[in-house]
């Protein structure tokens, strides 16, 4: 039935249409950001149910966590790749709070992410932040935070680039050299905390690890960890 409604929305969308962030298709309501065949077609992991699944076996034996979950599987030229360039280089954000809401559902859904108090955004180096203007883990994390009803902590975890003296002193850590170190300003406000900590993709795992380290340190704090996507090999 054409409603008065539907007849704005058809002629709106002449003028301001509403393409797929994905395939380019352009039959979308407004609200939608992808097409039912590229929304059907997402690489979904279902790890969020499953202890040992392959994002927390990448910190098996290097980091204390309680559970983790990666959203999407990650492969060159298809479409998370894509998404995940849109959202980092190209300025959409609210492709990171769509997607960072799928993560969310799976979190809350999997009843393995018990009571989580915080959500924290793997924070970017000060410099790189200020170039592309946001972090893409913050907008992911606001994305997760109305599904699972916690607040997101920004400005608390900061990301320090090593001073060559750093570097010669701790030569047996030097691979930590490019991923920095992670400095809590306010520890108090993390004690006794159950930490959501977020990003975007993981790989080696090795930034994650370093940061997470950092936030264990604080007295009776739980980790868990949620990427939206996982690079596999
Ligand atoms: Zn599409």
């Amino acid at each position: 039935m054409l409603s008065f409604a539907s007849l704005v929305e058809d002629a709106l969308h002449l003028f301001y249409p509403h393409f797929c962030k994905s395939c380019g298709y352009d039959n979308l309501k407004k609200e939608q950001l992808l097409c039912f065949h590229c929304l059907n077609s997402l690489p979904r992991t279902d790890f969020a149910k499953h202890p040992n699944n392959l994002t927390e076996r990448i910190f098996a034996g290097r980091l204390d966590i309680a559970a983790a979950h990666s959203e999407f599987y990650f492969s060159k030229g298809k479409i998370i790749q894509h998404l995940l360039h849109q959202l980092k280089y190209k300025g959409k954000k609210e492709i990171g709070v769509f997607l960072g809401g799928l993560l969310g559902e799976s979190i809350l859904k999997s009843g393995r992410f018990l009571n989580i108090d915080v959500i924290i955004p793997l924070p970017m180096f000060i410099d790189k932040e200020k170039k592309r203007g946001y972090n893409q883990s913050v907008i992911i994390a606001n994305g997760i935070s109305p599904i699972l009803k916690v607040p997101v902590l920004e400005n608390i975890v900061f990301r320090n680039r090593f001073t060559e003296t750093q570097t010669r002193k701790q030569r047996p850590e030097r691979w930590l050299n490019v991923e920095g170190s992670f400095d809590i300003k306010n520890e108090k406000l993390l004690e006794g905390k159950n930490i959501l900590l977020v990003d975007d993709i993981i790989t080696t795992g090795s930034t994650l690890e370093s940061c997470g380290r950092k936030i264990l340190k604080i007295p009776s704090t739980n980790l868990n960890i949620a990427t939206l996507a996982v690079a596999t090999k």
